[in-house]
């Protein structure tokens, strides 16, 4: 799967994640924190912030809640 560049900050390219907890999946700009609940919707606007995110079901706002499947 080719990564996508992130279209908001156009500094890194987003990455395939899950939320450890909920199992659910997330796509992340490790650069600037955007994220994604669908791969096919990955664009700017449109994104959510990610400590936003996490923190809605009670998690944390850190990256070790994911679990990233792309090697970058
Ligand atoms: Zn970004």
């Amino acid at each position: 799967m080719a990564l996508s560049l992130c279209p908001r900050c156009e500094q890194d390219h987003v990455l395939a994640a899950t939320i450890k907890k909920t199992a659910q999946r997330i796509w992340v700009c490790p650069e600037c924190e955007a994220a994604w609940l669908d791969e096919t919707a990955i664009a700017a606007p449109g994104f959510i912030d990610l400590g936003t995110h996490l923190k809605a079901p009670g998690l944390t706002a850190l990256w070790t809640e994911l679990d990233v499947s792309e090697a970058r």
